[in-house]
């Protein structure tokens, strides 16, 4: 047994380890973590991947993170919201199709008027789908009694991604004020664990100045953490954003991509029944990005469902897939690509963390 085996047959991996699976290996060990990682979850909560309809609310935010393209700040970008109509054709269109379950994403606004909108348009989804339709949101930070209300409204799983949780990089990748703050971001993920959602967070991978372990600490952090899900996928450069300016410091695509793998890998090993997403990111840098990610022990998929007519507009980075393609046709696509991998599409299914379960019993 070569070193690369003897730490994949690890029952616990050090920081050390992670550091050395995160590392340039040769192909067969690449390979082999993968591999091993597609097992875990196999064995740990099976080969099902779950459904997340996306819909991408609005791009309007109040912030100004120096990587997205949606920041505040960009004065190129119309800004739109979707209509009550749209979205719950969307979540309709979800439900009727089996989707099991929606993600509700926008930019950051902290509103009574868009506190309001979300609480109505989480009640008429749950009503349209007779509390069937699983709802996760994906709004940013907001206090506690937002949270407390959307809860009630029928939201129960809450993303927001610490993009980072070195410190001294996440000061450096956002303005310095108290909107954007490290500090201030974890309290929200601390709030939305305590309002009793399913958590999940996640990093950016590749991003300048960050290293391998940087990466090996916010897998560490993730798991301390303790989240029920995580959605993590590469940093992609956007021409207007303050950003671009560090292009030529990147890490080259290809592996910023296969780094980005070998992460989804090492969480599956390291958090065994969680939930992990194949996210966009990682099929804008590699065509089949979404497949190879479930090979390697991811088990959510967040087919897009915004109309088309607004997705030239949520355009986060560079390169995004889709833009053209209306949610009808994605499915078919989707399904065709999920087979590929060996696994299996659940269709009318939550696809709750299992996580989730054994953390609230105890
Ligand atoms: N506004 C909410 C928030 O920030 O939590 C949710 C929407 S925001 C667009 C969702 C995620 O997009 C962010 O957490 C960030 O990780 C990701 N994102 C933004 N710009 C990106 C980029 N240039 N490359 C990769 N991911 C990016
Ligand atoms: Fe706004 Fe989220 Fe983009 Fe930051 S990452 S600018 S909060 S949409």
């Amino acid at each position: 047994m070569n070193k690369y085996e003897t730490i994949l047959n690890k029952k616990d991996l050090t920081r050390d380890d992670i550091i050395t699976l995160l590392s340039p290996s040769t192909k067969d060990d690449h390979e082999l973590l993968l591999e091993k990682a597609g097992a875990v979850r196999n064995e740990t909560i099976g080969n099902n991947v779950y459904f997340r309809g996306l819909i991408e609310y609005s791009n309007i935010c109040a912030k100004n993170c120096y990587y997205c393209g949606i920041r505040r700040g960009n004065d190129k970008q119309g800004r739109y919201t979707m209509t009550d109509q749209e979205v719950l054709a969307c979540a309709k269109f979800a439900y009727d199709e089996g989707y099991g379950s929606i993600v509700i994403q926008a930019g950051e606004v902290s509103s009574v008027e868009f506190t309001d909108k979300i609480e109505y348009l989480l009640k008429e989804i749950k009503k349209l789908s007779d509390g069937k339709l699983g709802i996760t949101l994906s709004l940013g930070e907001q206090t506690s009694d937002i949270l407390e209300r959307w809860f009630k409204a029928g939201g129960h799983r809450y993303l927001i991604r610490i993009e980072t949780s070195n410190r001294d990089l996440y000061t450096k990748y956002h303005p310095a004020d108290k909107m954007h703050s490290f500090d201030e971001r974890v309290k929200a993920l601390n709030l939305v664990k305590e309002n009793g959602y399913q958590t999940g967070t996640g990093v950016m991978i590749g991003l300048p100045g960050q290293n391998i372990g940087h990466l090996a600490d916010d897998l560490i952090f993730i798991k301390n953490f303790d989240v029920d899900m995580v959605g993590m996928g590469p940093y992609i450069e956007s021409e207007d954003t303050p950003m671009y300016e560090d292009r030529d410091i990147l890490i080259p695509k290809l592996d910023r991509f296969e780094l980005s793998l070998r992460m989804v890998a090492i969480l599956r090993l390291i958090m065994p029944d969680i939930n992990i997403a194949a996210t966009t990111a990682m099929q804008t840098l590699d065509p089949v990005g979404r497949e190879k990610a479930i090979k390697a022990g991811a088990n959510v998929i967040m087919p897009n469902l915004t109309p088309v007519k607004y997705r030239e507009s949520y355009l986060l980075y560079e390169g995004k897939p889709c833009l053209d393609e209306e949610a009808e046709k994605c499915k078919g696509c989707i399904m065709a690509r999920i087979k590929s991998t060996g696994a299996v599409v659940a269709l009318n299914e939550w696809g709750d963390s299992k996580h989730f379960a054994k953390r609230i019993k105890g």
